[in-house]
């Protein structure tokens, strides 16, 4: 491990240790952003973790900058997801932004001065992007005027920018998608009620109107054409950088359970002694073990060919194993596990949103079994038994 991610992992980890997990209580009752954190974050190098030194980035490797959010993780996984959204808008704004974007943005968003985040998903269109409607129209003098709505922004009226995927004609599919980054302060742009949640309360999320907002064409991420495919590109790297914080939720709920059960006493020792629940917390560690190799090797594999596919892998598997590790883990402490001050359930219900947010699980599962196809079509052929698939009409079976 380079000096530099072994510097940044300890500040993260510090971080989760000292402002995320003493004060994630009063956040959630609060119900507002912590921007004292988020600035905290900034300062301690955590904003701007792939962008180049020069635009004052860390300048990492996505493969090593997305083990940052196992560390925050270990504090909470939608403070991790939020900054791990914030991270991936700086690092397309410094690698596709133009020049002038750069100038006005980039070294604001690094250091966490400014927020930023992703708007893709609309009220009718959320697993299926492709039925988007928020539209942009070039205008004569090259800006854009973008009207439409978003569903599920998070950071939602606390960002400063918000990188938005949008359309710009009638014509179905994705040729025509583009990716431009709206200032908070365009007018024309306002938000909804901000949802209900039944935690992770403080990282606020809602609907996003766009009403005529004029922006300039220095705001342009993505050009007409790459806007679906760099926003599915985004989107590998929030799935990898999701399952990375999972592991940091999941060893967080292990070491509660084993915090507890090293002290509560029955049946002349502590559950820690009985065997069922060694086997209960081992399934957790060994889940835990799995997911961190499996998230490391999607993330290295981001930018290949192989990305998307192990990025739906470590989507598909890690979240699965955050909700049943948080779940086991409520079950060692009993009763107990099911009170607020041991944090247990809050863990569940993080882990159940990060198995929906930026792509579900089950879409996961879509793009594992695409995969498959292809790779069945280049095996041989098994010769199927007389009778089975031979028609397209399906045929009973004559009892003997
Ligand atoms: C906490 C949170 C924060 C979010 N933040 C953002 C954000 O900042 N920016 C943004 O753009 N979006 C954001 N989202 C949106 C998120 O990406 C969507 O919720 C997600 O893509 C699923 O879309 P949906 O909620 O509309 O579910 P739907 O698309 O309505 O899916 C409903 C169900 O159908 C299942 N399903 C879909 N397709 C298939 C299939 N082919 N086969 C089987 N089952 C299928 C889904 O898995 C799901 O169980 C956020 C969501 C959450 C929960």
């Amino acid at each position: 491990m380079s000096a530099k991610l072994d510097a940044i992992l300890a500040a993260a980890r510090d971080h989760a240790r000292d402002v995320i997990t003493p004060n994630v209580a009063t956040w959630n009752t609060e119900r507002a952003w912590p921007r004292a954190a988020s600035d905290k974050a900034g300062a301690a190098g955590l904003t701007g973790l792939y962008a180049p030194e020069a635009w004052g980035g860390q300048g990492l490797p996505l493969a090593e900058g997305i083990q940052v959010y196992e560390q925050l993780g270990l504090g909470d996984g939608a403070y991790a997801f939020a900054l791990s959204m914030h991270n991936i808008c700086t690092f397309a704004a410094c690698g596709y932004g133009t020049e002038a974007f750069k100038e006005a943005w980039a070294r604001d968003l690094t250091s966490g001065r400014k927020l930023a985040n992703f708007a893709l998903t609309e009220p009718q269109s959320g697993s299926d992007p492709m039925t988007m409607y928020t539209r942009a129209t070039i205008n004569g003098d090259g800006t854009w005027t973008i009207r439409g709505a978003k569903a599920w922004v998070s950071l939602a009226t606390e960002a400063d920018i918000y990188f938005t995927v949008v359309k710009t004609s009638d014509a179905p599919g994705h040729k025509d998608m583009a990716m431009i980054a709206i200032p908070a302060d365009a007018p024309g742009i306002s938000f909804g009620p901000l949802y209900d949640t039944p935690s992770y309360r403080f990282l606020p999320m809602s609907e996003m109107y766009l009403d005529e907002v004029v922006v300039s064409e220095d705001n342009i991420i993505l050009p007409i054409g790459q806007g679906l495919q760099g926003g599915l590109m985004a989107i590998d790297i929030a799935r990898v950088s999701i399952a990375s914080g999972c592991c940091g939720l999941m060893q967080a709920a292990l070491d509660t359970a084993l915090s507890y059960s090293k002290n509560r006493k029955m049946f002349g020792r502590t559950t820690l002694d009985l065997d069922g629940i060694q086997w209960m917390l081992g399934e957790v560690a060994t889940d835990l073990e799995a997911s961190r190799l499996l998230y490391r090797k999607a993330a290295e594999a981001l930018g290949t060919p192989e990305g998307p596919l192990m990025a739906a892998h470590a989507k598909r598997f890690v979240p699965d194993a955050a909700v049943k590790a948080a779940n086991t883990c409520t079950q060692v402490l009993g009763g107990m596990g099911l009170l607020q001050p041991y944090g247990l359930d809050r863990l569940s219900r993080l882990a159940q949103m990060l198995r929906i947010v930026d792509g579900t699980t089950e879409v996961s599962r879509v793009v594992i079994g695409r995969a498959l196809k292809k790779r069945a079509a280049g095996l041989p052929d098994l010769p199927v038994p007389k009778g089975y698939g031979e028609t397209d009409e399906p045929k009973a079976v004559a009892a003997e």
